[in-house]
């Protein structure tokens, strides 16, 4: 017996699962419900209707009175999972919708305040300065203007013991999500994404990444007109002017250090294979925070600039190129566009079924005609209905089928476009900048040594 907590399709348990159901393993699932064991309708068609049947695995929903093993129970379990998923399509978009309301009315809906900040206690939508760290936040800004870098003011905050946003957060009893390994320090980019917050002049920004859908967790970057930016909605800790003029310098500064073409366009990105940490350049290396704070946490990681350069561009390359060789195999096999073309078929599909549906209901309304007459025996007429309401399920069920199968394919159509315009933009490259590694690059994680040294978490 094993138990499997909150088994969802990309969780490693549920692979480990299929793969366990394959190898014949056991021949019971027992759930809460089917919709906890997968919430996509399709696959639990397919996984528990078809491919556990043919293994025989029995699956067993607690709370719904799913029972495989109950031949009948099948047009049932189909129903169940039509209302969970309507029931899961209609509170997304609805949650959604309310949230992008709360968003143009300027409402936070982020559940704890950006630092420098907390919720206004009358009202939890506000923001109000958190007088604790207004001095933290104005010192941060001075040193700048002092002509400090981002990673020189973080090395003084740390120096100076002034808590880190996310110490100064699990001070205040805050639950923090917290990934990799991390040590509570300041570090550049902390700085500079203070600097760059328009949260600081009085601006509520939201709305900057949307879920893909419900079912997946992939976030698209919306563009500049679907963010909802507002003014003067909680008092500012940093004028616009000083606003305006560290943008400015960090402009400058930007463009000096391309000038003497040493620019750390990897700024962010770069991570420490062992610990998680972000690496930092000093000279012409590269090397992990964490080994260069406190050499007994992470064993020294260090590899030359001039190495990651050219291996990302020989990988952005290669990425680029293997990508438009797979398109191209695609095409040799169909000239018009794959995916619109399954999007009209499963619409056609959609309206057939949506036709069958009209005319069973018409054959309903004249068989309670017939009735009214007394043409018919009782017990005819009940068979009779009861078959066309069981043929009217079945075909609102695949109609449900075909709307998620839809759904997924106008979702990875809107990916895809996505990808090919930032992949045309970027053939044949010869030299990296700052743009090309932001738009493709999620992040570079460093190993000590191979000759693989670098992986990349691409972002399409
Ligand atoms: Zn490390």
């Amino acid at each position: 017996m094993k138990i499997i907590a909150g088994a969802e399709r990309s969780r490693p348990a549920f692979n480990e699962l299929l793969r366990e159901a394959e190898a014949k393993r056991f021949n019971v699932i027992i759930c809460k419900s089917q919709s906890r064991f997968c919430r996509d309708l399709a696959i639990v068609e397919t996984l528990i209707n078809e491919r556990f049947a043919e293994l025989g695995i029995r699956f067993i929903g607690l709370s719904d009175n799913t029972d495989t093993a109950i031949r009948e129970n099948r047009s049932y379990r189909s129903l169940i999972g039509i209302a969970d998923e309507i029931f899961l399509q209609s509170t997304s978009s609805s949650i959604r919708s309310v949230f992008e309301k709360k968003m143009s009315d300027g409402e936070i809906i982020a559940s704890f305040a950006k630092y420098g900040y907390k919720k206004d206690e009358k009202d939890k939508h506000h923001l109000v300065v958190d007088e604790n760290v207004r001095g933290v936040l104005e010192l941060i800004r001075n040193l700048y203007f002092k002509g400090y870098g981002y990673k020189k003011i973080a090395d003084y905050l740390n120096e100076q013991k002034i808590d880190s946003p996310a110490l100064y957060k699990k001070k205040q009893g805050c639950k923090l999500n917290i990934r990799g390994n991390q040590n509570f320090l300041w570090c550049e980019k902390t700085i500079s994404t203070i600097l760059k917050d328009k949260t600081y002049i009085g601006y509520v920004v939201q709305g900057k990444t949307q879920k893909l859908s419900y079912k997946s967790k992939k976030r698209l970057y919306m563009s500049d007109d679907k963010i909802y930016t507002l003014k003067e909605k909680h008092e500012a800790i940093y004028s616009e002017e000083d606003f305006e003029k560290i943008q400015k310098i960090m402009y400058e500064r930007r463009r000096a250090s391309c000038k003497t073409g040493k620019a750390h366009i990897f700024s962010g990105i770069l991570k420490c294979e062992h610990c998680g940490n972000g690496m930092y350049r000093k000279d012409d290396n590269f090397r992990c925070r964490l080994h260069v704070m406190d050499k007994s946490k992470c064993s020294v990681n260090r590899i030359k600039y001039e190495e990651i350069e050219s291996q990302v561009l020989k990988k952005i390359n290669l990425y680029i190129k293997q990508y438009a060789n797979m398109e191209d195999s695609i095409k040799k096999f169909q000239t018009n566009n794959v995916i619109s073309r399954k999007v009209n078929n499963l619409k056609k599909q959609i309206k057939n079924f949506e036709k069958s549906i009209e005319n069973i209901d018409h054959c309903i309304k004249n068989i309670l005609i017939l009735e009214s007459t007394d043409i018919l025996n009782d017990e005819n007429i009940k068979t009779q209905i009861a078959l066309l309401q069981r043929d009217k399920i079945e075909k609102k069920n695949e109609i449900a089928i075909l709307n998620s199968e839809l759904e997924k394919l106008q979702n990875a159509d809107i990916l895809k476009k996505q990808k090919e315009k930032i992949f045309a933009k970027y053939k044949h490259l010869k030299k990296l900048d700052s743009n090309i590694v932001q738009d493709l690059i999620e992040k570079i994680t460093v190993a000590d040594t191979g000759e693989n040294r670098i992986s990349i978490d691409w972002k399409f």
